[in-house]
Formats: C-alpha cells, structure tokens, sequence
C-alpha cells in the first residue's frame, strides 16, 4: 500500500466487518465518525493521528450492473466526498459550517486521546507533560489528519529538519487545532485568508535553523538537537521526581503532625478510657504484675 494514501485507506475501512477490522498496532481508538491511530513513524514519546472516516454509499440501483454505482463519502453525512477529506486545506474550501462539523468530532476524539495519554504518562514517568494537538498545512500524507503528539520530541523517528520544525509549537508549520477552530468563528474574509493554507507561506518555516523548543538555543545539526532534547527531557524528569518527592516527604510530616496532636490530645484527656492500644496494654499489665509479685 502507498505510504502517501494509507491513511485514507484505514479511513475507507468498515470497522464492523472482521475482514476490514484494524490491528491494535495501528488502531488506537474509534467512534462512529472518527480513527484515532498510533503513527506509525511517532516524533515524540506519544504520537497520535485523528483522521474523520469514509463510507462507501450506493449512488445508484442500476439493474442492468450487478454491482451497485457506489461513492465513498464522509461518515457523517454531510455531503462531503473522499476527495474533500483529502487535506485541512480542501476541507475548509467546503466552508465554515462543514469544516465544523468535521473538525468538532476529531476534536473530541482528540480530547479522548490527550485523557488517555496523560493517564500512561502518569504510570510511566509519574508526572504528566505538555500534549499539542494540530495541522500541518501543507501534509505529507493524504487524508485529513490532526496530529496529537506529547512535548518533547524525543523519538529515534525524528530524523532530519524538516520533522522537527514541522512540530515546533512556535516557528509557525505547526497549526494548533485552537486556532484553526478561531477560523471559523472570525470574520469570513479572515476565514479566507487563512484558509488558502498557501504551500509558499508555509513551507519556508520548515528550513528555519534549529532552534530548542524550550530554551531557544541554537544548534548546528540535528544529532546536536536531539541530543540536547533528551537532556530537556531527562531534566524535566528529574525536576519532577524531585518534586514529588518534595511533595510526598511534606505530606509524611503533615500526617505526623496531625498524629502527635491527636495523641497529644488523647494523652492530657483526664478520661480513664485507653483510647490508644499502647495505653489498652498498660493498663492490662497491671493485673499481670500483681500477680506475680
Ligand atoms: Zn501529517
Ligand atoms: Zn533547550
């Protein structure tokens, strides 16, 4: 299968019929409209597509064909075909209220994904990051796609240049799902402006030098970059185990203050009552003492 169309093919599929079903490996996660998919060529510690599904719909109940005239369609009925699905680009063509009732579903698939990936990033790191959820204007796949991909960039399949920019939450290739949304909400001149989504406005961001995502440090090569990204990485980690153990060391002294004063408390009462079992036992030793002696 062409690497550059697969998407659409895992978007055409008919999850409900075993023969079409998708591996866990490649399927994260699916509504009645919307895939969410693992990328298969991830550029950071996690990384999701939400691509919207396709249907085939007869057009046509020719009897003189066996089979029927059939047209794939977007899922959600809104008269859209495949082709209009291609990008973020032909979808905006179609208009605001279309391009909304597309965008809004993967949106919340989306949301349902950052939920999830936070809840792993807690089992596996303890502590949760940055998640971005976006566009690439100008995609290297066909086939709408939103990507949601965790901030930090640390991934052996980030390679060269033009991934690394393609993610940087601030050169500008990187189109934040928020804004696209305010899109559709502004004037409609503005909408068309932006929603031109121009190859030649975009691409140039790609070339930019490489500049850090989080301290702004420049670098001279990617290995240099990716480098200096694990130590981000790492020291993110390290500051938030520190914190935790910050944390946890505060909440054992609040717990054993709270302990002393309800001993305390419990100690200078005139009640005769053993209210802790330190004080149960000496009082049961007396008789034992007695005894003896
Ligand atoms: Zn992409
Ligand atoms: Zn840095």
């Amino acid at each position: 299968m062409a690497q550059r169309t697969i998407l659409r093919s895992y978007a055409r599929r008919d999850l409900d019929n075993p023969a079409e079903a998708l591996p866990n490996s490649i399927l994260f996660a699916h509504t009645g409209t919307t895939l969410t998919i693992y990328d298969a060529y991830p550029k950071s510690t996690f990384h999701f597509l939400v691509l919207p599904r396709l249907k085939a719909v007869a057009t046509s109940q020719d009897g003189d064909k066996k089979e029927k005239e059939k047209e794939i369609v977007d899922a959600m009925g809104l008269g859209l075909k495949e082709g209009d699905l291609k990008s973020l680009k032909r979808l905006l063509r179609k208009g605001k209220e279309k391009a909304r009732k597309i965008l809004e579903p993967m949106q919340e698939a989306a949301q349902a994904c950052v939920k999830e990936i936070e809840e792993e990033m807690i089992r596996m790191y303890g502590f949760k990051w940055d998640i971005w959820i976006g566009f690439h204007p100008v995609p290297s796949m066909e086939h709408l796609h939103l990507h949601i991909i965790s901030a930090d960039l640390c991934s052996t399949a980030l390679k060269n240049k033009k991934h690394y920019n393609s993610f940087h939450p601030k050169h500008g290739f990187f189109l934040d799902l928020s804004e696209v949304l305010e899109w559709l909400d502004a004037e409609q001149t503005f909408f068309e402006m932006k929603a031109q989504l121009n190859p030649a406005e975009y691409e140039p961001f790609l070339k930019e030098d490489l500049v850090c995502f989080k301290c702004h440090k420049l670098f001279k090569n990617i290995p240099k970059l990716k480098e200096h990204l694990q130590e981000e990485f790492d020291a993110l980690i390290k500051r938030e185990k520190a914190k935790q153990e910050r944390l946890a060391k505060q909440k054992r002294k609040r717990e054993e203050k709270e302990r002393n004063e309800r001993e305390g408390s419990a100690s200078t009462a005139t009640s005769v009552a053993a209210s802790t079992p330190k004080d149960a036992e000496d009082i049961e030793a007396v008789p034992e003492k007695k005894r003896k002696g």
